[in-house]
């Protein structure tokens, strides 16, 4: 599943490629996961021009020129793809987009878990702003371990992997950088909020933000099937420290990784050097 590494690999992507390009034709070929409907979804994008391409979370936002943007959550198996014209779309392809110059843009969806939205432009900049929803961006300087530290404290008797994963108090983590972020932290998944000390807190924001931004270097995260916009994998799959590496040995002390089911996810850690 598409965490924020991944998210913002896409981001950046269409950012360079479709800023400034016309909808000129919509082509919806399964209109179930367009919201509100499939007929209002094209109704309302088709003839304008993407100005500008933003993320919050694992949420894609497309700010149109009439007004409107497309928020979008690949979900699972979601995937934009850029093609050349006539690209013939495969049975995955939900949504054409057909671009003014020529090129579409397919949005498949194997499982069909994602959705794209239309709505108010003002509406999607109080998603940004309220963050109601998602806690703050692990990339953004407002990200500090005073901040995390302060939202953990009002959930003492969580377990922390979960929790990580729940968006609250840190955006975009899913179940690959909630193994990463605490490998790094030295931390095992299964303890409780309150049983952490203040230094084990900064280690844990600096392990969030630094498997992110590693991620991120490398195109994100390829263990399942993400693939960005040019349908190519990305490269942090070559280097995790725990996720999916159950069984072989930790970088750090030479241990075998243990995985573990936790939550319903696989979970995996170092017993050796996460206390
Ligand atoms: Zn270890």
């Amino acid at each position: 599943m598409p965490e924020l590494p991944e998210v913002e690999t896409i981001r950046r992507q269409l950012a360079k490629e479709i800023v400034g390009s016309r909808l000129r034709r919509v082509t919806v070929r399964f209109g179930k996961r367009l919201q509100p409907s499939a007929d209002k979804f094209v109704a309302a994008v088709t003839g304008a021009t993407v100005r500008g391409v933003r993320r919050r979370a694992k949420l894609l936002l497309l700010d149109l020129s009439n007004g409107q943007s497309i928020a979008t959550h690949l979900k699972m198996t979601g995937k934009y793809l850029l093609v050349p014209g006539k690209t013939a779309p495969g049975k995955h392809a939900h949504v054409v987009f057909d671009l003014a110059d020529g090129r579409r843009l397919f949005f498949e969806d194997v499982r069909k878990f994602g959705y794209l939205k239309v709505l108010p432009t003002a509406e999607a900049d109080s998603l940004i702003v309220g963050g109601q929803l998602y806690g703050p961006e692990p990339l953004e300087k407002s990200f500090t371990p005073a901040v995390l530290a302060a939202c953990l404290m009002r959930r003492p008797g969580r377990t922390l992997k979960p929790l990580l994963m729940d968006q609250a108090c840190v955006a975009g983590v899913g179940n690959i950088y909630a193994d990463e972020s605490l490998w790094r932290a030295r931390i095992r998944p299964g303890r409780r909020v309150k049983t952490l000390s203040a230094d084990e807190i900064r280690r844990l924001h600096d392990g969030i933000v630094a498997s992110m931004r590693r991620s991120v270097k490398l195109g994100g995260t390829s263990a399942d099937d993400y693939v960005n916009l040019y349908g190519r994998k990305g490269r942090n799959q070559l280097v995790l420290e725990a996720y999916g590496r159950g069984g072989r040995p930790c970088s750090r002390c030479g241990g075998p990784i243990k995985r573990v089911r936790m939550g319903g996810r696989g979970t995996h850690f170092c017993p050796k050097c996460q206390k």
